[in-house]
């Protein structure tokens, strides 16, 4: 079954039972500064769980594009190191409005994953928040579980929030047991380890709170159902498969970047995560790009330009001189682009931007990291292992080199980074500016976007102030 027929039935399914199947919303929520990106299925809902919004639906299905690469889910770390994580991927959600609650919902996404599907019963498992007492009767009378299928977890795993502010409440997880082989090992491995063994595939959130900024929870006006089942995951498991990666959705990406860089897949550990994460990272940038995301030096738009920056260090890291990311970017167009028609539009567009902040980058990359392996060189020759934050200032500064990348570099080679000598070359620096600062007032977009923008009759996408503290300016 491929991730196409996944979303096709999973969409059906819902609508055979009264949901109205509504379209992904872009990854720039609309009105919402307080958001980085879509993160979930439920972001378009949001004034609808807050009663603030009427619909003229009370059940709603949907496949949404996501992005967690920055503010309260942040998975960009994970991406190629774990089996499960992206930093675009699609969520596959119902909904209900006030409309059916716990009962109905856990039924529903039983019934999908084990009549339809067709997965099988004695692999899964569950977890519920450790008080939900109705969540686990329902699982346990209702569908029939054993005790020691159903795990209690705590907060940090169960109780579902889309931001610091909003609708929140308890969660029950479905989880797939995917054999030892894909566990840690350690005696402890249950639902809710870190690992790969019990694989989390589908949240049902049984949304019941809003939360203000003291921290205080209100119930909602009527409770209300949000679920999220990643696609990409779903897909691995149906296909038979160990990851995400290795579903049809991200095998060809995968393979057209290991034909352009020479590395097979599968050939090397090291080289898999560097494929794995250029997949990933194209397909958030192409998403991104074709939602008016442009890069920037802050807000959303440094989201983007770190996303595409650690997609083109990995290139570097498989040997590429060249520009090689725009032929992915291309791939990706290509093959979402029946799915997401806009693709098809914006294509110039898109490969544009792409190709732009590629060259310029690798011009940077390329003295930068000249310039950090002198230092880490010389450090080494010191018996020294951490690297002066003057130096990591001074990359920057001069050479543009962002942070970041030197942080992952020196993680990778065993070196820390002396941050608060940074912070401080970078207060100093400041505060020279400062002095001398004349007051322009202009957004951090580079003259040569809006002139793309221009060509292309597209909008900028204008709401950068704000976000949730990932605006940092590097
Ligand atoms: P995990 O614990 O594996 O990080 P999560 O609990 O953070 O997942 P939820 O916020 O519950 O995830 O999101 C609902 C569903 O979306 C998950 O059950 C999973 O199937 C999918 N999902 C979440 N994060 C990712 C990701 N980074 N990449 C792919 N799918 C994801
Ligand atoms: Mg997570
Ligand atoms: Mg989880
Ligand atoms: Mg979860």
């Amino acid at each position: 079954m491929t991730g196409n027929e996944i979303r096709h039935l999973f969409l059906k399914y819902f609508e055979d039972r009264g949901h109205t199947v509504v379209p992904s919303d872009a990854l720039v929520p609309k009105n919402d500064p307080s958001l980085l990106f879509t993160n979930a299925g439920m972001v378009q809902f949001k004034n609808v769980f807050l009663g603030q919004e009427k619909r003229d639906y009370t059940r709603a299905a949907s496949s949404q594009k996501c992005v967690r690469a920055g503010g309260k889910h942040n998975d960009l770390e994970m991406v190629g190191r774990t089996a499960r994580h992206h930093t675009f991927f699609e969520m596959l959600g119902n909904f209900s409005f006030g409309d059916y609650f716990k009962k109905e919902a856990i039924a529903y996404a039983w019934e999908f994953l084990t009549e339809i599907v067709k997965l099988p019963k004695d692999k899964l498992y569950i977890s519920i928040y450790k008080d939900d007492e109705d969540a686990f009767q329902i699982w346990k009378n209702d569908i029939g579980l054993a005790d020691d299928r159903i795990y209690r977890l705590g907060e940090e795993d169960n109780f579902w929030a889309m931001g610091n502010t909003g609708p929140c409440g308890p969660c029950s997880e479905i989880y797939i047991d995917q054999g030892e082989a894909l566990g840690c090992g350690k005696p402890t491995c249950a639902v809710g380890c870190d690992c790969d063994r019990y694989l989390e595939i589908w949240n049902l959130v049984f949304m019941q709170y809003d939360r203000d900024e003291a921290g205080n929870m209100e119930p909602l006006p009527s409770p209300c159902i949000d679920t999220g089942m990643g696609l990409e995951r779903l897909a691995a498991v149906l296909q038979g498969q160990p990851s995400n990666y290795d579903s049809d959705i991200m095998m060809g990406l995968i393979q057209h970047a290991a034909k352009i860089t020479g590395k097979p897949y599968n050939a090397s550990h090291e080289n898999d995560v560097s494929l794995r994460v250029i997949a990933d990272h194209a397909r958030a940038a192409t998403f991104l790009i074709n939602d008016g995301v442009l890069p920037s030096n802050e807000g959303r738009g440094y989201v983007l330009r770190r996303i595409m920056r650690r997609a083109l260090r990995h290139g570097k890291l498989l040997d590429q001189e060249k520009p090689f990311f725009h032929h992915i970017t291309e791939d990706v167009i290509e093959k979402f682009q029946d799915v997401y028609a806009d693709l098809k539009t914006n294509r110039e567009f898109i490969q544009k931007v792409v190709t732009n902040e590629e060259v310029s980058f690798n011009n940077t990359l390329t003295f930068g990291t000249e310039r950090l392996n002198e230092i880490l060189d010389r450090l080494r020759q010191e018996n020294k292992t951490t690297i002066p934050g003057e130096e990591v200032f001074k990359l920057y500064d001069t050479f543009g080199f962002p942070v970041d990348l030197v942080e992952e570099t020196a993680k990778d080679t065993g070196f820390e980074l002396d941050m608060s000598g940074f912070d401080r070359a970078m207060k100093e620096q400041r505060e020279k500016a400062m002095a001398s600062w004349k007051g322009s007032g202009e957004k951090q977009i580079a003259p040569i976007y809006t002139k793309i923008v221009q060509e292309h009759g597209g909008t900028l996408f204008d709401g950068y102030g704000g976000t949730e503290g990932e605006g940092r300016v590097l």
